[in-house]
């Protein structure tokens, strides 16, 4: 049976006290889950949540990080910093980074390559705007997405990867793809994996999908042959909502 990956992000929402009560409700209903579950707190409230999460399958995971090891870069999280907390993987390149925050294509490789150093999990983003899909550039917008910010990464660290597909126009808006235009897109991304590293590796990494995941749509989502899990952002933030998902089967 397939296993599954599903990731909350919890973006710029809980002070501590709300992070630490969220994560010990979760800690609690997940604790027989068998997906593979992550959340990613705000930085503020990382550490704090690494000591609820102590004892639980739950991972913990960073939304962003510095694309160097250390120095003067005013406002950054170092990599370094990250790992002595506990994170083990990080969201890398999601859609409001480089969108509101003009993140590029090399910048992010730049970090997707520094997580891979340093034994953190990079979840790298993809995905195209609206206007993007109807002038048809999907595909070159992806195809580009993915192999910039891959350059460098070997087959072996690919293996420590997992590419998240959000569709810019599905994240928050309470649209989502159907099943079968996402599967769609995730089958397209192997294409481009294979073309990369070779079939095995396109077939072996985990593709989530993200974009208005809810409790009622994520079973129709992941019966698709190509969705292996789910990135999830509002519906992350409240036990009610992302419990169900984690534990959808
Ligand atoms: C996201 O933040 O990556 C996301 C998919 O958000 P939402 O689930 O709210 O659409």
């Amino acid at each position: 049976m397939r296993s599954y990956y599903i990731a909350g992000n919890w973006k710029m929402h809980k002070t501590i006290s709300e992070s630490i009560a969220l994560a010990t409700v979760l800690k609690g209903k997940l604790a027989a889950c068998g997906e593979k579950v992550l959340v990613a707190p705000a930085f503020t409230a990382l550490a704090v949540v690494a000591e609820v999460l102590k004892g639980s399958k739950i991972h913990l995971g960073a939304q962003n990080m510095g694309c160097e090891e250390q120095g003067a870069h005013t406002g950054e999280v170092s990599v370094l910093m990250l790992k002595d907390i506990g994170v083990t993987a990080v969201i890398l390149g999601h859609s409001e980074r480089r969108h509101s925050y003009l993140e590029s294509d090399d910048l992010i490789n730049r970090k997707v390559l520094l997580a891979l150093k340093h034994g953190i999990e990079p979840i790298l983003c993809v995905g195209e705007t609206l206007e993007e899909r109807d002038a048809g550039k999907l595909e070159v917008v992806i195809g580009t997405q993915l192999r910039e910010g891959l350059k460098g990464v070997d087959g072996a660290a690919l293996r420590n990867v997992t590419i998240a597909y959000e569709p810019v126009w599905a994240i928050g808006t309470g649209k989502t793809a159907t099943p079968e235009d996402a599967d769609a897109v995730h089958a397209y991304i192997r294409t481009v994996l294979s073309g990369l590293y070779g079939e095995a590796a396109s077939k072996a990494i985990c593709i989530q999908y993200g974009g208005s995941v809810k409790a009622d749509n994520v079973a129709a989502l992941m019966a698709k042959p190509n969705i292996d899990g789910a990135l999830v952002g509002g519906a992350s933030l409240k036990v009610d909502a992302f419990a169900p998902i984690a534990l959808f089967r």
